[in-house]
């Protein structure tokens, strides 16, 4: 518990109306994206600059404060739960974009900028910053590059740290480290940008991002597919990418999502579907025209029930609403919803799905799937009860078996959540210990006081 006379130091780093110390306000900051995890904090700090945040980091180094960068707090993984109370750090407030050069093809925002807020600004100028994670309506850029986060279009575009150029970060001890620049090549020592990008706010705050943009490709066009059968939605992925085509995207929903999201929403989406897959092309127009015309047949020799081109932007954009719904749809399904972040190798997601749906029969719970097919991510949802005890005992077990099976088939523990709370108790069955031993190595190198986001990717030691 922080003693008033902290408080006070605190309000004058910031100023008065940039903390919040009231229980309700409190108590909004006590969660995140999950639904398992909480913790209050003792205040919450709103600052407004990069000068201030090294204020408040050297106090709170120097008490021994706990504190927990925080953007939206839409992470799945437990990442912004401050464990320990302490200070939340909430970068919502920096939101402004800083520049955005078209002649270099860059952009440098604050950390607290929204996500479609950059997307909107850029959209005018022709421009375009790909990662987009699915709650781009609401996550920051800091919180995103946080997480190094991915979205639908990172199967031809990638993730977040192929964009981020520069990055300014507070360090624990208050320093203002400036790293990178505005240049797309920059051979200069140790590469730190893909350190701190999925660094998960452990290794200090990020206070000013620049990031590579691209032209808005000229043409795009979404082919909707329907399977009665998974395995044959994700032969179908494989073959397209065997072809040597990389669409833009390539999602799939299952049958729960598909009819959860027309009863909420009534886009008239097929109820009766399996699965659905989502392909998105784009490029030059004649690219476009040539590559969905060959997905298209592809999707029709490989089984599909139904395939064809939307036609036009209008139904495009209407299912592409649906997919973003999706996960939404989901956690309103029952009192506790665990949405599992894996990965596999893309040519081995049918040999995944019949993995989960063996799990789902053996331990009796619904597990419903959404997910990036095109990059082989995968986000199994598991519907329980966190009120019930015996619930949740069986749940880490059936977690822990989705992971086993996706490392069996030479995936990853997490492809774009992080580890956060979630996940840190399997974080030595994926990785060498040697590279976890570097790991914990350079987090007490930059913060040797474990000041930073505490409890968060590996167990204390
Ligand atoms: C509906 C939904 C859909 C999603 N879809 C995707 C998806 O498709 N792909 C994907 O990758 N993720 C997805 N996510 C999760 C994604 O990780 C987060 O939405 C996003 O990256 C977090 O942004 P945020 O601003 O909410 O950060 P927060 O949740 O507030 O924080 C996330 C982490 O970053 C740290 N952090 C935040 N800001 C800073 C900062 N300035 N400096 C240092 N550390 C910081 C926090 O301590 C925490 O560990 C989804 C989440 C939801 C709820």
């Amino acid at each position: 518990m922080l003693k008033p006379e902290s408080i006070r130091q605190l309000e004058q780093i910031v100023g008065k109306d940039c903390i919040l110390t009231a229980k309700e306000d409190l108590a909004t900051y006590a969660y995140d994206g999950t639904t398992t995890w909480s913790g209050t904090p003792d205040v919450v700090v709103l600052p407004t600059t990069a000068d201030q945040i090294s204020a408040v980091l050297k106090f709170a180094n120097e008490h021994r404060i706990p504190v927990t960068p925080r953007g939206s707090g839409t992470n799945i993984s437990g990442g912004s739960i401050p464990t320990r109370g302490g200070i939340v750090l909430c970068t919502t407030r920096m939101n402004r974009v800083l520049d955005i050069n078209a002649a270099n093809l860059t952009a440098t925002v604050e950390p607290g900028v929204v996500l479609q807020d950059l997307n909107n600004l850029l959209a005018k100028e022709n421009l375009f910053y790909p990662p987009d994670p699915q709650s781009f309506l609401s996550c920051t850029v800091g919180g995103t590059v946080a997480e190094n986060s991915g979205g639908p279009l990172c199967i031809k575009y990638g993730v977040t740290k192929q964009y981020v150029l520069g990055l300014e970060v507070v360090l624990p001890d208050g320093y203002v480290l400036t790293i990178g620049g505005t240049t797309v090549k920059n051979r200069t020592g140790y590469d730190l940008l893909p350190l701190f990008t999925g660094s998960e706010g452990t290794l200090g705050v990020i206070t000013r991002v620049t990031v590579r943009l691209i032209p808005k490709p000229a043409a795009r066009r979404t082919i909707i597919a329907i399977f009665d059968d998974m395995t044959l939605a994700g032969d179908v992925v494989s073959r397209i990418l065997a072809n040597r085509i990389v669409p833009a995207k390539i999602e799939f929903v299952d049958n729960f999502v598909i009819r959860r999201v027309e009863e909420k929403m009534k886009l008239g989406l097929p109820v009766d579907a399996n699965t659905m897959l989502l392909i998105d092309v784009d490029g030059s127009v004649e690219a476009v025209e040539s590559e969905a015309k060959q997905v298209l047949a592809m999707l029709q020799e490989g089984g599909a029930g139904m395939a064809r081109m939307a036609q036009d932007e209008a139904e495009a954009n209407l299912y592409w609403k649906a997919r973003s719904a999706g996960f939404a749809a989901i956690y309103g399904a029952a009192r506790t919803v665990i949405a599992e972040d894996v990965t596999v190798p893309r040519d081995r997601l049918s040999d995944f799905m019949k993995k989960l749906d063996e799990i789902s029969k053996k331990s009796g719970f619904s597990i419903v799937i959404i997910g990036h097919a095109g990059d082989g991510n995968v986000h199994p949802s598991v519907f329980t009860n966190s009120r019930e005890k015996e619930d949740l005992d069986r749940l880490q077990d059936t977690l822990t078996a989705i992971f086993e099976a996706a490392l069996e088939l030479g995936g990853t523990l997490s492809g774009e959540h992080g580890i956060g709370l979630e996940k840190k108790r399997l974080l030595a069955r994926a990785l060498d210990p040697r590279a976890i031993d570097i790991m914990r190595g350079i987090k007490r190198l930059l913060d040797p006081n474990n000041i930073m986001n505490p409890d968060k990717i590996w167990e204390e030691e």
